[in-house]
Parts: structure tokens; sequence; C-alpha cells
């Protein structure tokens, strides 16, 4: 089946990782081996940018961009309209393929393809609702208002952890917004990248639009690093680690280019004493186990009230008992791989870790072996007692291992859910309104997003996604979150034959 999934993208033994839309360059650089976590095979190669390769391509969007933002937005966004629907013919292949390669379940493969048709369709609706403001001016016979205009190339630098999503997040705004984009997809995930460019270039040549305005560079870190350094890219946004946001921001600022930034989280729920305790068992275990807890929002800390400890233990120990660990192609598992074994590698040095520091663990990890588990990235979800102040609970290990703290206190909890670097994603289990609203309040959570009575793991498309302190500050997708991809200029126009300054200055001649 899976060879039929390949030829329905053009996905051949070996593939160039070049392309500026129809066309694909002879890539010059080294060549990739795409592997799946899920039975250990290798899947097919690529071949990476070389900087000439790269350079070309900046070279290929710029020129676009100067045609495609004289396009009007509305018309722009009925190519996007066709990409969600051409998105949405390939659902059940495409998703599949991010299973494969990425190794999550079937159903978030196919969530995550679904999460891309969400943003075209709302991406479509935003393309005639790029709204400035009017402002009065405070001189007679002036009018002020403001425009958004487009930026120009967008460079997207995305994780493995959602290989497609992430990238339609970006481009599907940036589209309409004018700009065009550059994609540097995850290395470990190449080839649902071809995937889409191969969709996405069906539909702009039967629309006529620019070579250009979609581009494709396959390649690692170095071809991050290209883009964060490029002042031709006004643009960086940027998904993966702390680490990798860090060094892209201080290439991107040392330029006064605009980085957008999403990065690593450390994201906690507060089971309070007034908690629904069955309903916030299932939000807690899809959080952590999920994608093998390998997602950005992924809950890696229980903060759990002192009155209703012992019992949600209890209740977690069972829950975990009862997962089912193996091929996430089949849907009676609930956990898969994770993606690769340097992977699994650091999961095991965070359970030593965690153990030196103190933590106990109530539910053992591991590496699995045997049949169905050939690959070596399958690994058992694992829960610790802990303290907040371990370096290790600190710091996000992307891997399925949950952390249990105590409070006796809301301002207790509070606290410890904030006091860690990152800052994207929290919730809190409760049904005492006065609790959810301190949560909620300016002197609750810290974090770009805070949910009451559901987990901290996945979002919908149609709020700003991201989060503060070492997440990195960036919102994409939903809300006014386009902003990010245009200019804004504010216009001041006088139809009067006088020319009054502004604050009452004279100057006469
Ligand atoms: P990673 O940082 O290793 O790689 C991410 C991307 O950055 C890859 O394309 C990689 O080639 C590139 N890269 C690495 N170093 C770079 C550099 N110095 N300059 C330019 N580009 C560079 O991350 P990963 O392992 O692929 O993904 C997991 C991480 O991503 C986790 O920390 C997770 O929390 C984070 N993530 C965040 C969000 C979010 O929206 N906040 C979403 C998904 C994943």
């Amino acid at each position: 089946m899976m060879q039929n999934i390949l030829r329905e993208f053009n996905i051949e033994a070996a593939n160039s990782g070049v392309s500026t839309g129809s066309t694909w360059l002879e890539a010059g650089g080294d060549t990739l081996t795409s592997f799946s976590p899920v039975d250990g095979k290798d899947i097919a190669t690529v071949k990476t940018a070389s900087r000439a390769d790269y350079d070309a391509v900046i070279s290929k969007a710029a020129e676009a961009f100067t045609e495609w933002r004289q396009w009007p937005a509305p018309r722009r966004g009925e190519v996007v309209r066709q990409v969600g629907q051409a998105l949405r013919e390939h659902k059940e292949s495409l998703g599949r393929l991010v299973s494969y390669e990425m190794g999550k379940s079937l159903q978030e493969g196919y969530g995550e393809v679904q999460e891309m048709i969400d943003i075209c369709d709302f991406a479509v609706g935003l393309s005639r609702q790029l709204h400035g403001l009017t402002m009065h001016s405070e001189r007679p016979g002036h009018r002020m208002y403001e425009q958004w205009h487009p930026l120009g190339i967008t460079g997207i630098i995305s994780a493995f952890n959602f290989p497609v999503a992430v990238w339609s997040w970006n481009s599907m705004l940036a589209w309409v917004c004018g700009d065009v984009c550059v994609w540097k997809p995850s290395e470990k995930t190449p080839l649902t990248a071809l995937a889409c460019q191969h969709i996405t270039a069906k539909v702009f040549a039967e629309n006529k639009v620019p070579e250009g305005v979609s581009c494709l560079i396959i390649g690692g870190r170095d071809t991050g690093e290209w883009l964060a350094a490029d002042a031709r890219v006004p643009l960086v946004s940027a998904t993966g680690s702390t680490r990798m946001g860090k060094a892209v921001g201080a290439a991107v600022g040392a330029r006064l280019g605009r980085a957008l930034l999403e990065l690593g989280g450390n994201n906690a729920i507060i089971i309070s004493k007034d908690a629904d305790l069955d309903m916030s068992l299932i939000g807690c275990v899809f959080g952590a186990v999920g994608t093998a807890g390998q997602r950005c929002t992924s809950t890696r800390r229980l903060i759990i009230h002192d009155s209703v400890y012992d019992t949600f233990k209890t209740k977690l120990v069972n829950a975990y008992k009862q997962l089912r660990i193996g091929d996430p192609l089949d849907q009676h598992n609930h956990v898969g791989p994770l993606i690769d074994k340097q992977a699994v590698e650091l999961y095991l040095q965070s359970i030593e870790k965690c153990k030196a520091e103190g933590g106990k663990f109530i539910v053992e990890g591991g590496v699995l072996e045997g049949k169905g588990y050939e690959s070596g990235c399958y690994v058992k979800p694992a829960i610790a007692e802990v303290k907040n102040e371990y370096s290790i609970v600190q710091h996000e290990t992307f891997a399925p291992i949950l952390y249990l703290v105590r409070y006796s206190s809301l301002d207790e909890a509070i606290a410890l859910q904030n006091n860690v670097p990152q800052g994207l994603s929290s919730a809190i289990m409760t049904l005492n309104l006065r609790e959810a609203e301190q949560f909620l309040s300016q002197g609750g959570s810290d974090c770009g997003i805070a949910n009451v009575n559901i987990g901290t793991s996945g979002a919908e498309i149609g709020g700003a996604f991201g989060g503060e302190k070492e997440t990195g500050g960036g919102r994409e997708s939903g809300s006014d979150a386009w902003k990010a991809y245009m200019r804004r200029q504010t216009n001041t126009i006088n139809y009067t034959d006088k020319l009054p300054l502004a604050q009452g200055i004279k100057f006469d001649l």
C-alpha cells in the first residue's frame, strides 16, 4: 500500500529535494535517507539543496513575489481554496504517509491533514478580511488609515513532529497575504514535504501561479542557517527546539529581520480538589502519551492537589496498564514509536537523570524489543514523582515521561505551573469557577495557551497558537496571526489646499 501512496505523490526511490513549484532542480547537496520509525525500513532517498541551489531558489522566489503581490488577495484565496480541495482528495494517502514517516497514529496523521484543510478554509475567508483601521486625523481636511501590504519571502523552518501541518499554518496565510514561501522541512520527514509540494504544484500550475511562490529546499541545519542569515528573507518562521530558536532568533535579529518562533513547551495540568477526575484522566493520559509525547503541547507535568493525589495517581497507573504500544498504523494501538534511535537515547538519559535527582518512578520506562518493535524506536510511557525544581523537570524531554508534583493551595499550583523556562500550553481541571477564573487571570498561567477542563495538547486553528518565554513568543494560525506575514503602512492624505503640520507646529515661508 505504501508503494501506491509514494507513486500517488511522484515519490521515487531517489528524489530531488529542491523545487520552485512545478520545476524540480537537479539538487547538488548531500543525499538524505528517509527512515520509518514504524518498521525501521528506509523508505526513499532525497538529494538536499547545495548553497547554489538555495540561491537559485531564493532568486526565483524574489522574482515571483513581484508578480504574486499584484494578484488581488481574494484571487490568491481562490488558489488556496483549491489547495484545500486537493488536500481533501489526498487526505487518506497523505495522512498515512505522515503516520508511516513520522510514526504518529493513523488517526493523528489524518487529523494533521484535516488541520491543513481547516487552515485553507480559514485562509480563504481571511483573503477578504486583511483589514486595516481608519483613524481620525487631528488636522482638518485630512484622512488617516492603515494598510497591510505583502512582506516578501517567508522562510519556513519546520520540525519533524508536525511535518506538514506547521508548513500549512504558515504558507496558507502567507500566500493569501501575498507573500511567497520557501520551506525547509525537518530532515527527518522529507517525503511528506515532497508530497505536499507535488499537491500544491499541480494546483498552482492549473491557476498559472508563477514559479517561485511555493518553494521547497530540503536540507539539514545549514540550510536553515542560510535562511536565518539571509536579508532577502524578511520573515523567518521557525518551529522546533528552543536551542534552534535561540540560534535563528539571534541570526534574524542581527540583520533586523522578523522571526516568528514556535519552540518547545513544558506543559502542565493542574488537577484541583474540585476536578472531575474521570474526565481529567482522559485529558492527562492522551496529553502525555499521544504522539508518544512528541507534541510541543504534550503534557509533561501534573500538579495535583494533596487531597486527590493518591486517588488520581492510582487511576493514572491503572490507565497506563491499559496502553497498547505498537504499529501506529494499527488503530488498536494507543502509542507509536519515537522518531529515531537518538530520541530513544535522550528518553533513556532523561529517565536516568530524573532518578539521579531523586525522582521515583511509579510506572517504569524502557525500550521494547521483539516482534513488531524491530525499529528500536518503541518505548514505554513512564511516570515519575518529582520536585518541580529538578533540572530534568525544567527541561523539555520529547518523549512520554510524565512528572507528578503535589500542591496544597492554588497560588502554589500556579507558581509551580509557571516556574519553568517555557510558556506554551497549560490547563486546570476544576469545576470551581473561582479557581478557573484565577488561573486565567493576569495573575494566573503565564502561557500562550491556558485551558479549563481540557488538556494541554491539541489546539484548533481558529485561535492564535504559540507561547511565551523560551517558547519564543510567536503566534501562528488563527485570530490576527496573519499580521506577522504583512507589513503595516500608515497613510495620511490631505485633501485641502493648506499644509497644516501635526502638533500645531508653525512653519511659514
Ligand atoms: P529541531 O530544533 O531539532 O529542528 C527543527 C528544525 O530546525 C529542523 O528543520 C532543523 O533542520 C532546523 N534547525 C536546527 N538547527 C537549526 C539552526 N541552528 N538554524 C536553522 N535551522 C535549524 O526540532 P525537532 O526535533 O525537529 O522538533 C521538536 C521540537 O520542536 C520540540 O522542542 C517541540 O516542542 C518543538 N515544536 C514546537 C512547536 C510549537 O508550535 N511551539 C510545534 C512543533 C514542535
